[in-house]
């Protein structure tokens, strides 16, 4: 046989893996959870790929994982006959992390509280490292499907691991654990012991629609979560977990389907906490797609658009063939019904959060919503009623559209509002002096994505958006002709010197303790928007 190499895990890995093994997060059941789930998503991969591959040559008569505890060696071994991995499989998805992103993540995590770090882990989602929290040393057996070479991965955590082939490997991959010493005294950390793994798996795994057996039992009750309506809670919140990755509950579960003529059910949820990627480029989308409770695809992006790609899920979807594609998805109409209703139903249960929930909500994806202003015209309404924003109206704390529109006093026909850089910025600017005299409150817009929409978005409910920085936007429309007179010599010297700087000079009622202040005209970009362009370089 060829021999064992030794190689190194990349860098952003060895840091993750330094975490596990100093273990951080305090629920080190969670290990068996992620192994599990690895499992199941490998028997659903082998599913299809035989599906869709008639050449290739498997057994799928009977998928399923395995439990083998061993409490005299103080092993645990975890199973599966999916479609396993090839060596440059084993040495891209186990030895490296391929996140973008991973290493301003591991950045965050350096400069964070002991105390946050369990949560931010949970964030990014540690997968098969969290083995470690428990083993000081993991031996992975793994064949690809269709393949003859088996390999065999080995690893003690600490900066390196070896990878050679295996001979006689059973097609799939199995996991095994040498636990850690310390875990073995104390009952409640005893991974090898079958209550313990019974117990876990039917907290965590219960949903997993593949058989997790022990021995001669199977554990878990393999029920399909969104097909039914007498789940838990807590079930969901595994089940969230285990299609997420990520490690704490949701904040809001919410169900639909349909019947008729195009039959679906779908589960979804609503994070607690944004991604560490939200904002990347690459971030997947969240829904993923059953065909008749068969796995087809993660990240269905033709479910649902790009500014609510935090939402996560499953569809199943009844009358599809095993066989879409992405490209056929996209140009499926009953999909693309689907994804209307799904994103109807989205911003329906935002709108109906309980105001804490809401608030934890809009600080999270607050700014991803937004884009849906730009991106998603036929919502855009719906989208307003969900959006909260800094005002005049309290000096913390944020206010929903329909609120302000509630206060807007007698005659104000439109929704005053003031971009900038911070709330700073904008509270300190001459532009609001006699808004605020007068008591009309003003919105204080400071995303950059402000500057984007409120120039795209006309209304809400009617009323206009106005910048109160451009054009005629006096409070007291009756000029004073004793007034003009006196000021026109000042004008007319300001306006001539200015030639060069500015369009016109006007008397104006907007001010009341600041003796000047420069407005744009109607149509002009906000200064903001303006510097935001200049450093695009445009
Ligand atoms: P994630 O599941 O979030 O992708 P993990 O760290 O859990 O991250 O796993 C990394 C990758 O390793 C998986 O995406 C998968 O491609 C591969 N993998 C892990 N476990 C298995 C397994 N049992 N069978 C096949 N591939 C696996
Ligand atoms: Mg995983």
């Amino acid at each position: 046989t060829a021999e064992a190499e030794t190689l190194e895990f990349q860098s952003e890995a060895r840091q993750l893996l330094q975490l596990m093994i100093h273990s951080v997060y305090s629920n080190k059941d969670t290990f068996l959870r992620e192994l599990v789930s690895n499992a199941s998503d490998a028997l659903d991969k082998l599913r299809l790929e035989a599906f869709r591959d008639k050449e290739l040559d498997v057994d799928t008569s009977d998928l399923h994982i395995e439990l083998t505890p061993d409490p005299v060696a103080r092993t645990l071994t975890v199973r599966d006959n999916g479609i396993g991995m090839s060596r440059d499989d084993v040495v891209n998805l186990i030895g490296t992390i391929a996140k973008s992103g991973t290493a301003e993540f591991l950045a965050k995590l350096k400069e964070s509280k002991e105390s946050q770090t369990g949560e931010l882990i949970g964030q990014f989602g540690v997968g098969f490292y969290s083995s470690f929290m428990v083993a000081d040393k993991v031996t992975l057996v793994t064949r690809r499907a269709g393949t003859t070479e088996g390999v065999r991965w080995e690893s003690a955590g600490e900066g390196t691991y070896t990878i050679e082939p295996f001979e006689d490997a059973p097609q799939g991959t199995s996991v095994t654990l040498h636990l850690k010493p310390e875990d073995t005294e104390d009952r409640l950390y005893d991974y090898a012991d079958k209550a313990k793994l019974t117990e876990i798996v039917k907290r965590y795994s219960d949903f997993i629609t593949w058989p997790v057996r022990l021995g001669e039992d199977t554990l878990n009750s393999m029920k399909a979560l969104w097909a039914r309506s007498d789940a838990t809670e807590e079930e969901y919140s595994e089940f969230y977990k285990h299609i997420s990755h990520d490690w704490q509950a949701p904040l809001e579960t919410f169900r639909l389907q349909a019947e008729g003529t195009f039959e679906y059910q779908a589960l979804l949820f609503l994070p607690a906490k944004a991604p560490f990627d939200l904002f990347m480029r690459e971030r997947k989308r969240g829904v993923q797609l059953y065909v008749k409770r068969v796995f087809i695809m993660d990240d269905c992006e033709a479910l649902m658009p790009e500014y609510l790609r935090f939402v996560k899920g499953v569809v199943d979807a009844q009358d599809l063939s095993l066989n879409v594609s992405r490209e056929i998805l996209q140009q499926d109409r009953q999909i693309e019904r689907i994804r209307r209703r799904l994103v109807k139903k989205v911003l329906q249960t935002v709108k109906a959060l309980p105001s804490e929930k809401y608030e934890t909500f809009w600080g999270e994806f607050g700014k991803a919503v937004k884009e849906g202003l730009l991106d998603d015209v036929e919502n855009r309404e719906a989208i307003l009623e969900i959006c909260s924003f800094d005002s005049t109206h309290a000096a913390e704390g944020q206010t929903r559209l329909a609120d302000y529109v509630e206060r807007m006093k007698e005659g104000q026909e439109e929704i005053y509002y003031l971009t900038g850089e911070s709330r700073t910025a904008v509270e300190n600017s001459p532009h609001l002096e006699a808004f605020q005299a007068k008591g009309y409150e003003v919105l204080i817009l400071t995303d950059p994505i402000d500057e984007m929409w409120v120039d795209a978005v006309p209304e809400f409910s009617g009323r206009k958006f106005q910048s109160i920085a451009k054009g005629q936007v006096d409070l007291e429309d009756e000029k004073d002709p004793e007034q003009e007179k006196e000021f026109e010599g000042l004008l007319g010297w300001l306006k001539s010197t200015l030639d060069e700087q500015v369009k016109e000079v006007r008397l104006s009622s907007r001010l009341t303790t600041s003796p000047a202040c420069i407005v744009g005209d109607t149509y002009d970009l906000t200064p903001t928007l303006e510097k935001m362009y200049r450093s695009m370089g445009q």
